[in-house]
């Protein structure tokens, strides 16, 4: 389809497209295929009280109901799944597979928030006091900032706003300056679902175009009651910075360092395509994209060449063509972030293979490459870092403590995985004394996660969590009840207090 088309069927046109001034191009070919209007500081505050008003009405909207919202969402998601998922491989470059993939985790949160809705369940609690009876209560929030990353334009505004919505809380939404597209269309199915709700209070989702400025107005708020941060570790700091300023609440979900420890044990072809799909899987630029791969000495030189060979023949190219399986990088900057760590790694002793640029003739302003793996004779401070490309840090382990010391030996913490078919290693690594990350799976690689589960990490990943059984709860207020039903006074821990 042609890119026009795309944005006409994903309900992107005229004034909306081409009214403004942030530029928008499309990591295929480097293109600028819209200008769109900024919002300024002004505005933000404007959107903000807006939400003020909307939560007004919103939190005494029945739970259920307001989990009706949320299911007409997922409906018109639906939809539009295969139109959305296009746009989403056009703006931010993610093979059309994922970015159909992408749609479908934004209607699986819908899902698991309409059941929620049902669900905003507190506690009864004995009371130490004849007659009294203790409770706690769960209480829509107030507003909620939403704060995304590039590489995941519009799933990371749904796990938190599909639940928010349900919970009672109006949504702000500030996506990446780098895909507002995404962010437009989805606001547009949004408006789609409001209509057919019918009474909802308006500026119940909005959408503020612009970059890192605007939303560092929305963390300055302090009618912003939770904001839910994506992206860098970066930008991880400079929000929840500002929001410990105002005692505000965050939900932080920032860069990792993630890795796979592959021991003697292990089935290698099923390890082969886990870590083919996890390196170089939406172009190595998932948050948990595989970048670091900790394999025994016994069979390092088994599993190296057989991922050559794989990535040898992996089809580079127009992520919307049928068959490929590695898009571009998001811009220029991106490409040379990860030509700037192939030359470190070199200096530090590591054999590069791959990495380098292809394409250029066609696309002489897009960025593809082949994606690297680089033999390392050791974790060095570079592979400490999160380089966000397809670049695949190889190492080699003895004993498996010392494996898993090197594992968590790195600042983040988001997913990890071992592939072993020994028990008494799968459980080493997920005990107390294993992974240290939010993530940590056995035989399967360490992106792709499901809804059903906390989503998030520990250390410079920021400590928050989307999705999964009790996220709901980081959009609510927490309140215990005690209620005397007696005719006496009696007081906690039998203070005398006679008047
Ligand atoms: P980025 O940090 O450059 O930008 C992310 C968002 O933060 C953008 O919307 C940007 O405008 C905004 N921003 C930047 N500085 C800000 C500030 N001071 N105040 C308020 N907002 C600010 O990240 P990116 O390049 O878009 O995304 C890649 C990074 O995101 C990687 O580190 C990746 O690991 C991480 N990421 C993490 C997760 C996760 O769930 N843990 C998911 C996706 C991406």
């Amino acid at each position: 389809m042609a890119h026009e088309q795309i944005l006409t069927a994903a309900g992107l046109s005229g004034e909306t497209l081409h009214g403004g001034t942030l530029a928008v191009t499309t990591p295929i070919d480097g293109r600028e295929i819209a200008r769109v209007h900024q919002h300024t500081a002004a505005e933000m505050d404007a959107m903000i009280d807006a939400a003020r008003d909307a939560f007004e009405s919103w939190r005494t909207v029945p739970a259920p109901r307001r989990g009706e919202l949320v299911r007409l969402i997922g409906e018109e998601l639906r939809a539009s799944k295969e139109q959305l998922g296009a746009l989403v491989s056009l703006e931010c470059g993610k093979i059309v597979q994922e970015g159909m993939g992408e749609v479908q985790e934004m209607i699986d949160i819908c899902d698991f928030a309409v059941g929620v809705s049902r669900q905003l369940h507190g506690l009864t609690i004995a009371s130490e006091r004849p007659g009294h009876v203790m409770r706690e209560t769960w209480h829509p929030l107030g507003v909620c900032g939403v704060i995304s990353a590039f590489n995941f334009p519009v799933a990371v505004w749904s796990w938190n706003a599909a639940l928010a919505l349900v919970c009672g809380d109006p949504v702000i939404w500030k996506p990446s300056e780098k895909t507002p597209l995404t962010a437009l269309a989805t606001q547009g199915i949004v408006e789609r679902a409001l209509a057919r709700f019918g009474d909802a209070p308006p500026a119940l989702s909005q959408v503020a175009i612009g970059g890192a400025e605007l939303g560092a107005a929305l963390t300055a708020s302090p009618h912003v009651a939770l904001v839910s941060a994506t992206g860098s570790t970066r930008m991880g700091r400079a929000v929840a910075s500002a929001m410990a300023e105002r005692l505000g609440r965050t939900i932080l979900e920032l860069g990792g360092n993630n890795a796979m420890i592959v021991t003697p044990s292990a089935d290698l072809d099923l390890a082969t395509r886990a870590i083919v799909f996890s390196a170089v899987g939406t172009a190595g630029q998932r948050c948990t994209s595989l970048r670091r791969l900790i394999v025994h000495d016994d069979v390092f030189d088994d599993l190296l060449p057989r991922l050559r060979s794989v990535y040898d023949g992996l089809p580079i190219g127009d992520p919307l063509t049928e068959g490929v399986l590695v898009g571009p990088l998001i811009d220029e900057r991106a490409f040379v972030a990860m030509q700037n760590a192939l030359e470190r790694s070199r200096a530090d002793g590591g054999e590069v293979f791959g990495g380098d640029r292809t394409l250029a003739d066609e696309h002489p302003d897009a960025y593809y490459v082949r994606p690297a793996i680089v033999e390392m004779p050791e974790q060095t401070e570079l592979v400490r870092e999160e380089t966000f490309a397809p670049l695949l840090y190889a190492m080699r382990y003895r004993e498996l403590p010392d494996a898993i010391a090197m594992h968590n030996d790195v600042p983040q913490g988001l997913s990890s995985c071992i592939f072993s078919t020994d028990v008494r290693e799968t459980e080493a690594f997920l005990s107390a004394t294993g992974s240290d990350c939010g993530i940590a799976n056995v035989n399967i690689g360490p992106s792709g996660a499901e809804i059903g589960g906390a989503f998030g990490g520990e250390k410079d990943t920021g400590g928050g969590r989307e999705s999964g059984a009790d996220a709901w709860r980081g959009y609510m207020r927490r309140q215990t009840n005690t209620v005397n039903y007696s005719r006496e006074l009696p007081l906690a821990q039998g203070i005398s207090f006679e008047i």
